[in-house]
């Protein structure tokens, strides 16, 4: 359908006054041509000419431009970026802009902080703004324009640089029960005094100061000092730290005390241990006028030396990347590490980037003695030990006391389990398809199943009462104490005549259930379900997976591919959200699950997408998962907060402990922001040399590795079409024009989507003395002149009456392309790829009716045996794929000109064209009926489908009707006989 919008788009490019009146248009594009070129005089006298390097970024963003002076993150994880153009606050990956609340925008943000209570310290134009709830309150504290400031800590320290004689010093700021701003000065309160005797602040002290909770440290003299309690302790040569010159000083998340020298590393702990390290480096070191120091929660210290971003992780091991000259980054002018454990470093010429951690992956295949089947489920016990939901069956294994290894697996191969939920007490419950409901004892290894009237879906949830809900082809089941489970499971609470495919708890603690075609939400307290967004409105067939956001969004897979979030409001009925422009286009989704965090991971046959406050991220084997085919419903949560993924080939675990060995993998963050320093190259004020360069640089506004990536771009008036590339820059030489408009958008092939446009207009400057410009001016003036009335008129009508002809054909072709696509999907059913119903009874009428004398046709009605009962037993969506094979086996035996159709549910239609010899058919259909009976896998499963054929050949005065009936009188003759079979018509 995305490509039917497209072309329909392009069918009204043109209209049909543009075809008829020509002259009209001439005129009109004179008149343009006049106006250009009168705008053109304008900007050759009114600005100054020189070469120009510009930034670029779209509409949306606008931070591209400026530089970054601060970042911060609020208690509601918002991540906000302080420039030079004012305050943008991101949200999925896109930079919008603040304004403070008289609608007067931010201009120059130079200090930013958020506070624990969801505030926001802004510093701006020499003034400090506090946001508490919605609006922003002036901070009553006098600044010296001249001052500067930064904010340390959530508690809000201000400190203001230059001496405190000259209006320096240090403030805490708070808010009052009003949420109004208050100020109390720092330095009043005796108990700080001692540690900044002595020390008056400068701006370089901006720098050597860092402050958490109570604790206060600054770089005094070449000691280190802190304040605590009332009482300065320095930390000098008489404690070990070599006496420097520190340059940088950082709190890290545990209270840990880092600080840097030229030379020097040194870490503080809380509990006073001390530890000095070198600094490796490499011999020529240049001397970096800023020094950043950020540590992560996980302990890993990130700095920079010269070109380079040193690392240095919790183990102790330092390493050394070439990221900010490979970048081209230069240096940092701010740097800061998000929540997410993501590192955004800001250079003042070349926007911002954001250094993902989170990458650790750990892959459990076959060398590890892990099933190379598909693992559906993973759980691991209060003992550390996993259990897992394979193909084969269920595994247990457990760890060794040295950690690491496996023990070998515990295999219970009868087991069929889809499903894993551990419930408080311990116990892990395993839903199975024909195994029922399985309790296991994971101290005893003990396992008990309980059997179920109707098959389980793999649907299980656990509510805050300790209940545990499970899901059947035929309704809700219900545990109410699962320490004392019944031997059996009863039959379906509710929803009883429905198959539910997933169970979620929402926001407010009411279950969500989904079945096939309706989202069932429980009335507050009752066992009643009210049906809330019917899922045939969605359009992605029948609902499979969901998952709740924080914000109580349910976002719904269905089995035909494609996602959809559906808003939950506390009372009332649920709407379907739209989805959000940045998702990456998936076509089928295989999992779908919401981590504590809040983050939400897409599992599909590609791969793994996941989304976060700061964007959409892509995992694939590439990035380290060991498969890209993540099995149905196999994400799951450890208790540490990492994650298990099942695939087909093993399993694999996320884990947030290290960013060190993850810094590899490198996003660039802000949508276009990044899309950067267009340099004119070459001396563009030669004019006569005609030489002049045009180089463009830009990295795509995306979180996904950039190994997906390509770029569309073109420079108008100098590409007839675009180019597509991998590359981060396009250069063209010797370009035309004063005014260049350059069009870049990167495309991610792999997930079929693209990103948003970026575009430069710039201005080439040139070097022409004025009376040159003249000169030119009156040669275009004159040049516009032969044009409108010379012989060029002629040729120009002639060449833009082709074009106009070409366009014409074209476009013809794409529309009756577009009809024949239509054509197509209105004949063909969605799911078995045959005719649909109307039109094979169309072709037959039209066969019947175009009947030559002596020739004879044929029909055959086909009907799966006992499908209700491959339903019940493998689950509709089973039902679905054998219906999805024998469509595909239909098409690929039945002869040349055999059509077939899909009649109804699962009855199916062939018809025979041309019939030589009665007994051919017969022969056909009987090889037909052979293949169609072969068994077909179906996930873990190997579904036998027979079916019953009644073959009817025409007879005189036959009607299609009437054809029809005596091969469904046959059919229903095999069907009372036994099935399997072919019957034949009398
Ligand atoms: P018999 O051998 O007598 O044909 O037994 P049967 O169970 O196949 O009985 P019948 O043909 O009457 O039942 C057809 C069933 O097929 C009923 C319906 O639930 C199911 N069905 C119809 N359309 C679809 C479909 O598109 N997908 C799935 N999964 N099931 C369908
Ligand atoms: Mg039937
Ligand atoms: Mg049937």
């Amino acid at each position: 359908m995305r490509n039917l919008n497209y072309t329909f788009c392009e069918l009204f490019y043109f209209n049909h006054d543009e075809l008829k009146q020509p002259s009209i248009n001439i005129i009109l594009l004179c008149v343009k041509l006049t106006i250009s070129i009168f705008l053109l005089f304008f900007i050759f006298f009114s600005y100054s000419v020189r070469a120009e390097t510009i930034r670029l970024f779209d509409a949306q963003t606008g931070v591209g431009n400026a530089i970054v002076n601060a970042f911060a993150q609020d208690s509601n994880g918002f991540l906000y970026v302080g420039t030079t153009a004012g305050l943008y606050v991101s949200s999925g990956g896109e930079f919008t802009r603040v304004d403070n609340e008289n609608n007067a925008i931010f201009k120059n943000v130079t200090a930013l902080a958020g506070g624990s209570d969801g505030s926001l310290l802004v510093g701006a134009d020499n003034a400090l703004w506090m946001r508490t709830g919605f609006s922003f309150h002036k901070v009553p504290l006098k600044l010296n324009a001249k001052l500067q400031f930064s904010v340390l800590g959530k508690d809000f320290i201000v400190l203001v640089g230059e001496g405190a004689a000259k209006g320096g010093g240090l403030w805490r700021i708070h808010h009052d029960a009003r949420k109004m701003p208050v100020v109390e000065r720092f330095e009043d309160d005796t108990q700080h005094v001692p540690i900044l005797l002595g020390n008056p602040l400068t701006t370089l002290s901006l720098h050597v100061l860092s402050s958490s909770e109570e604790t206060l440290w600054i770089a005094c003299g070449r000691a280190l000092c802190r304040n605590r309690d009332g009482s300065t302790v320095v930390f000098g040569t008489r404690e070990g730290i070599p006496a420097d010159e520190w340059l940088a000083l950082t709190i890290a998340p545990d209270g840990t005390l880092i600080a840097r020298s030229a030379i020097h590393f040194v870490r503080i702990s809380v509990d006073k241990d001390i530890d000095v390290e070198d600094i490796p480096t490499s011999s020529s070191r240049s001397s970096t006028s800023s020094f950043f120091l950020i540590a992560t929660q996980s302990g890993s210290v990130i700095t920079q030396e010269n070109s380079s971003l040193l690392i240095r992780s919790s183990s102790g091991q330092w390493k050394s990347t070439n990221f900010l000259s490979k970048h081209k980054l230069g240096s940092v002018s701010s740097a800061f590490i998000d929540r997410e454990e993501g590192i955004w470093l800001a250079s003042p010429n070349h926007g911002i980037m954001r250094l993902a951690g989170f990458s650790v992956w750990e892959n459990y295949g076959t060398e590890r003695g892990f099933p190379a089947t598909r693992i559906s489920a993973i759980r691991r016990d209060n003992f550390g030990a996993f259990w897992l939901a394979t193909e084969q069956g269920l595994f247990h294994y457990s760890s060794h006391d040295n950690g690491d290894d496996i023990k070998l697996p515990i295999g219970h191969y009868n087991i069929d389990v889809r499903s894993l939920l551990r419930t408080g007490d311990g116990t892990i419950w395993g839903a199975g398809k024909s195994s029922g409901l399985v309790r296991i004892n994971p101290e005893t290894g003990n396992i008990i199943t309980l059997p179920s009237q109707a098959s389980l879906t793999g649907a299980m949830a656990l509510d805050s009462a300790g209940r545990l809900w499970i899901g059947t082809a035929q309704g809700i089941v219900r545990i109410d104490d699962p320490l004392h489970p019944p031997s059996r499971l009863s039959k379906a609470l509710v929803l009883n005549d429905r198959r539910i495919n997933a169970l979620q708890f929402d926001q407010f603690g009411r279950l969500l259930a989904l079945t096939d075609n309706v989202l069932f939400r429980q009335k507050p307290g009752e066992d009643y379900f009210e049906p809330q967004i019917d899922l045939i409105e969605l359009g992605i067939g029948d609902g499979r997976l969901m998952t709740v956001t924080m914000s109580n969004e349910v976002w719904v897979a269905g089995i035909r591919g494609g996602l959809r979030k559906i808003e939950l409001r506390e009372e009332g009925s649920a709407i379907l959200s739209s989805f959000s422009r940045n998702a990456p286009y998936i076509e089928v989704v295989t999992s779908l699950f919401r981590d504590t965090r809040g983050w939400i991971w897409i599992g599909s046959s590609r791969g793994l997408n996941v989304l976060t406050s700061s964007g959409w991220r892509h995992f694939d084997v590439n990035s380290g998962l060991i498969s890209n085919h993540i099995i149905y419903g196999a994400i799951n949560e450890d208790d540490d907060g990492s994650l298990w993924f099942g695939t087909d080939s093993g399993m694999s675990h996320l884990t947030a402990e290290h960013i060190f060995p993850a810094l590899p993998e490198l996003h660039t963050c802000i949508t276009s922001a990044y899309i950067n320093s267009v340099n004119l190259l070459g001396n563009p004020r030669i004019w006569s040399d005609g030489e002049r360069n045009l180089s463009v640089n830009f990295v795509a506004p995306t979180f996904v590795g950039s190994n997906d990536l390509n770029y569309r771009y073109i420079l108008e008036n100098v590409d007839t079409a675009p180019h597509t590339e991998n590359e981060t820059f396009a250069n063209y030489s010797n370009v035309q024009g004063q005014q260049i408009s350059f069009d870049v958008q990167a495309i991610d092939f792999i997930n079929a989507r693209s990103a948003n446009h970026a575009h430069l207009a710039a201005h080439m400057g040139s070097g022409l003395g004025r009376s040159s410009r003249f000169l030119i001016a009156f040669v275009s003036c004159g040049f516009l002149f032969f044009l409108i009335s010379g012989g060029s008129y002629r040729r120009y009508v002639m060449v833009r009456q082709k074009n106009i002809d070409r366009a014409v054909r074209d476009r013809t072709r794409v529309m009756e392309e577009i009809q024949a696509q239509l054509r197509q999907q209105s004949r063909v059913d969605g799911l078995t790829g045959l005719l649909n119903r109307r039109t094979a009874l169309d072709e037959l009428s039209y066969l019947i009716s175009s009947l030559a004398p002596g020739e004879l046709i044929a029909v055959s009605l086909i009907d799966i045996d006992h499908f209700k009962l491959i339903n019940d037993t493998f689950g509709h969506q089973a039902g679905d794929f054998v219906l999805e094979q024998y469509g595909l086996r239909l098409r690929q035996t039945s002869g040349p000109g055999v059509m077939a159709g899909r009649y109804g549910g699962e009855e199916l239609i062939i018809i025979y064209p041309i019939v030589r010899k009665i007994q051919s058919v017969i022969e056909e259909a009987n090889t037909l009926h052979r293949v169609l009976c072969m068994p077909i896998r179906v996930e873990e499963s190997i579904v036998v489908a027979t079916c019953s054929i009644g073959l009817a050949i025409i007879s005189p005065g036959d009607t299609p009707e009437s054809l029809i009936g005596r091969a469904d009188r046959a059919l229903y003759k095999g069907k009372r006989g036994g099935r399997n079979c072919l019957i034949i018509a009398d």
